[in-house]
């Protein structure tokens, strides 16, 4: 099924980290902003990529203890703006740490077979690349995931300006990727955005399928990433 692979990549969202509360980040947020008070203008998704939109500029994970709460501050006041809430001074650094615990990395948890899966891959010789519809700073989001270590890119569509199902996300990982489309194994949840997506510029694709029905017809399926390594041949 599988040919002549030199790269893998994966998306990143119900690929490699779920939410931890199990509801996204946006009825989360809209829970805390409702329970402490605040009106709020309506969510949209757009909403995060607005917010991070400095995260990858802005914000260091290793930078020291000041510097990041003083960056979480900063993040908590675009929330405040960005959904048009009134607030008072003190506001944003009150609400910081509360904020942060939503949209940030702590809202994520690693399914427990990925760090093994992804180091088997890039120990037998696979560069990996993520490869997903995020904002800005996806980057350190892995460092803090303790992901990092096992990537070689992290393609995000806030960084790059082009979104999956798109070819050009696709093709931007190929190309730090240093092959050819067609020699590259993509992996994702999503039947549009990572299956179509990816055939589309040429990939070869497997579909993450984590609930248990039937995978659309003629579409390789996995329904954990570790049975990807017996698909590449790794032990
Ligand atoms: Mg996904």
């Amino acid at each position: 099924m599988l040919t002549e692979i030199d790269a893998v990549c994966v998306d990143f969202y119900n690929t490699l980290v779920f939410h931890r509360e199990g509801i996204g980040r946006g009825r989360a947020l809209i829970e805390y902003l409702e329970a402490h008070g605040f009106a709020h203008a309506p969510w949209e998704h757009q909403v995060l990529y607005d917010v991070f939109d400095q995260h990858d500029a802005k914000y260091s994970p290793h930078g020291s203890p000041g510097d990041r709460d003083a960056y979480y501050a900063y993040l908590a006041d675009r929330v405040f703006e960005r959904l048009e809430i009134p607030r008072s001074d003190g506001d944003a650094r009150r609400h910081a740490a509360g904020l942060w615990r939503i949209l940030g990395p702590d809202a994520f948890d690693v399914f427990t077979d990925v760090r093994g899966t992804l180091s088997a891959l890039r120990a037998h010789g696979y560069p990996i690349a993520i490869v997903s519809n995020w904002q800005r700073g996806l980057r350190h989001y892995c460092t803090e995931l303790r992901l990092s270590d096992h990537l070689n890119h992290v393609v995000a569509s806030g960084d790059v300006g082009m979104a999956k199902p798109g070819p050009g996300i696709f093709l931007e990982a190929c190309a730090r990727l240093a092959t050819r489309p067609g020699r590259v194994l993509h992996v994702g949840d999503s039947f549009a955005e990572d299956y179509r997506g990816g055939k589309a510029a040429g990939l070869q694709v497997v579909l993450l399928q984590t609930d248990p029905g039937p995978p659309p017809a003629d579409v390789p399926m996995i329904r954990r990433l570790a049975e990807l390594l017996p698909l590449l041949g790794v032990r």
